[in-house]
């Protein structure tokens, strides 16, 4: 069986930001596993534009030497345009990629089990790998969350966003899409472009717009009221961009600070749309069922829906247990809150050995890292993680020699025996 001291699950922006960074330590046997940027290749609109601004759109490498301006130089693409197009960031991910040159195998991770030096990863076609650690970087998509009454619904009725990467299928079709945040307004606006008929229902009271407050994103005063990844709203990003400061805030200015950062919004590239799709709030599904080809769908103040599709807008809810490669053995020793790890200083799980990156580690360093802008902190932080404990392991194996060694000359005598 083939080892490793270290294996990346999932190469996605936060997994090949950690190789970069993992492949400096000297000595260390890495690998990368997954096929990279295939959740933005397979689960974006292909139409999309990135939400996040440039300066937060890199990803992260020790050198800073692989972001998005020399991607642009290097590969004499003047044309990459800010709003950054989801294809060309899809491609500056294979750039990077290739430019880190660490041994990769695209294969999908099965299962994760314990083994005694570690960890057994079974890999798609039965193979197996052993690694001494496991760093999970396996993105969101298991955690698209679709409500209770659309759960057992067939796809040709009802998709999540991250199901849809363009919306031709719909052409002339009546949709119902659901949820108050980007994707939401964003599918109703693909739909639209499509020719699909249109219709968006709302829970919330109102539709939150960003960048209504410009003034305050401007260059020369932004930096007073927001972090570089301008996660949040004024004030509460300064912190949300320092996970260290983060992380030590009471848990109850974490939640509630969270929550603000990552509130159901829509960027005001989307207004002009708004016009002319019939949005309503305060209104939200109760009841769907499937009624011929077509689905009827109750709302909460007692109308119906008749339509061909519903698309959910509705988000994603961490929760590890729902990634299907880990065992329930490794599962029942990681300690979790509401689906998410606990992780330690650096990125590591309460299972030795075991590190979470990307939108799992929310909890315990804030919500930037549900964005690519969290891997400036990430990788680094992991990285020193790892050769702490690496340092740490020799450090002790070198006081067990000299004890050994101590108890060998000195007998039972010994303080240390
Ligand atoms: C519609 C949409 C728009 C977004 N726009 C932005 C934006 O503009 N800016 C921004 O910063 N963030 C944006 N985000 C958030 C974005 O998803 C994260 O910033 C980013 O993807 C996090 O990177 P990641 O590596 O954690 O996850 P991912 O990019 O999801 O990468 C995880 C990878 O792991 C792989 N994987 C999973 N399981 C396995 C397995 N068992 N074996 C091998 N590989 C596996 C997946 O296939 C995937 O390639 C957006 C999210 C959505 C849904």
């Amino acid at each position: 069986m083939e080892k490793c001291d270290v294996a990346i699950v999932g190469a996605g922006p936060y997994g090949l930001s950690a190789a970069a960074h993992l492949r400096r330590l000297k000595g260390l046997d890495i690998r990368l596993l997954g096929e990279p940027m295939s959740f933005w290749e397979r689960h974006m609109p292909k139409e999309m534009l990135l939400r996040s601004p440039w300066v937060a759109s890199h990803i992260a490498d020790p050198s800073e030497q692989l972001t998005l301006d020399t991607y642009r130089r290097v590969n004499g693409n003047r044309q990459l345009a800010y709003p950054v197009p989801v294809k060309d960031f899809i491609n500056y991910g294979h750039w990077f990629h290739r430019q880190l040159a660490v041994p990769t195998d695209p294969r999908k991770v099965t299962r994760i089990d314990l083994a005694s030096g570690g960890y057994r990863l079974s890999l798609e076609g039965g193979e197996e790998l052993e690694a001494g650690r496991v760093v999970v970087a396996g993105g969101i998509q298991p955690f698209a969350h679709r409500p209770k009454i659309f759960a057992d619904l067939p796809t040709s009725l009802v998709t999540h966003t991250s199901e849809q990467v363009d919306y031709a299928n719909l052409r002339e079709k009546e949709t119902l899409v659901i949820g108050a945040g980007q994707s939401a307004l964003e599918a109703a606006a693909f739909l639209h472009k499509a020719g699909a008929y249109v219709e968006v229902l709302v829970r919330n009271s109102t539709v939150h717009w960003l960048g209504h407050r410009a003034w305050m994103h401007k260059k020369p005063i932004s930096w007073f009221f927001y972090g570089r990844a301008d996660v949040g709203p004024a004030g509460v990003s300064l912190a949300v961009q320092r996970p260290n400061l983060f992380r030590r805030l009471p848990r109850r200015i974490q939640e509630w600070w969270g929550i603000r950062a990552i509130r159901p919004a829509v960027s005001h590239r989307l207004a002009p749309y708004a016009g002319y799709l019939p949005t309503h709030t305060g209104r939200f599904p109760v009841q769907a069922d499937v009624d011929g080809d077509r689905l009827r769908v109750r709302l909460n103040d007692g109308t119906e829906r008749c339509v061909d599709h519903v698309v959910l807008g509705t988000g994603y809810r961490v929760n590890i247990a729902l990634y299907p490669f880990l065992s329930s053995e490794v599962l029942q020793r990681v300690e979790r809150i509401n689906g998410f790890p606990r992780l330690d200083a650096g990125f590591e799980s309460s299972l030795p050995g075991l590190h979470f990156l990307g939108a799992p580690a929310a909890w315990s360093f804030g919500p930037l890292m549900r964005f690519v802008a969290g891997t400036e902190f990430a990788s680094p932080t992991l990285a020193r993680g790892i050769l702490r404990k690496a340092r740490g392991r020799r450090f002790y194996a070198v006081c067990s020699l000299v004890q050994s060694r101590g108890n060998l000359r000195e007998g039972p005598s010994n303080p240390l025996a």
